[in-house]
């Protein structure tokens, strides 16, 4: 977890679904936000003012007035960064809030380690203009390090490409490194709460870290399984 000697960046949620707000509040403390929230496009423009926040996550589908509409009035007033939580099918309403000046977008249902890495990545461009000392984090493990906030894995040193499941699932072993991570956990945080498709996904994705990582795949030394429960990152 983040000292507390360290900034704790705001991010302001705009969000109606009281249920999404909540888990969403809790799992962004948790890595180290300040959150405050609004259930609507006016009040979320209230607390852009008030509060001043780091980045703003908005809604694009809020009661009363439209996401796309608060995207444009927060632009025109601050260079914050703006994030987009979006629909399946809302890919018009993407394409403009992007051309509003959002700086990115997730599509729901998402998985919170995605969207931190978003935050994460948005906050560090923002940061580089000087105003916070820029905060790097790095988990290792044996030959294996995992740039958080880079989005970057290597190994011995040589960059690895990993696609955005499989670096969420080594993030989420490594940071338990050693510790057994049950296969519901790595669901969870991966692949979001709300997943209900085939649980083989996971395997499959774990044999394509193996395949990029491990140097005999078929005897893994770094991603071992803990038979019938789930696996663990050791140093290997
Ligand atoms: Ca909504």
């Amino acid at each position: 977890m983040v000292a507390a000697t360290e900034h704790r960046p705001l991010i302001l949620l705009v969000e109606d679904e009281a249920d999404l707000v909540e888990s969403m509040r809790f799992a962004l403390e948790a890595e180290g936000f300040d959150v405050v929230t609004a259930s609507t496009g006016r009040e979320g423009l209230d607390k852009a003012r008030t509060h001043r926040p780091s980045l703003v996550l908005l809604d694009l589908m809020l009661p009363e007035s439209s996401g796309l509409d608060v995207c444009r009035y927060l632009r025109a007033e601050s260079d914050v960064p703006i994030i987009m939580l979006t629909a399946r099918d809302g890919e018009a309403d993407k394409v403009a809030g992007l051309e509003l000046g959002a700086d990115d977008y997730v599509t729901k249902p998402f998985s919170m380690r995605e969207l931190v890495a978003r935050i994460r990545a948005q906050l560090r461009r923002s940061f580089r203009s000087g105003t916070f000392a820029e905060v790097s984090e790095v988990l290792r493990g044996g030959r294996i390090t995992l740039d958080v906030d880079a989005h970057e894995v290597a190994v011995d040193g040589n960059p690895v490409s990993l696609r955005p499941k499989e670096f969420d699932l080594l993030e989420s072993l490594m940071r338990r490194k050693g510790k057994l991570v049950t296969r519901e956990t790595l669901i969870d945080e991966v692949w979001g709460p709300g997943y209900f498709g085939d649980t083989k996904t996971l395997d499959v994705h774990i044999k394509r870290l193996r395949d990029k990582l491990e140097p005999d795949p078929a005897n893994p030394t770094h991603i071992v399984t803990v038979r019938g429960l789930g696996y663990k990152f050791v140093d290997g």
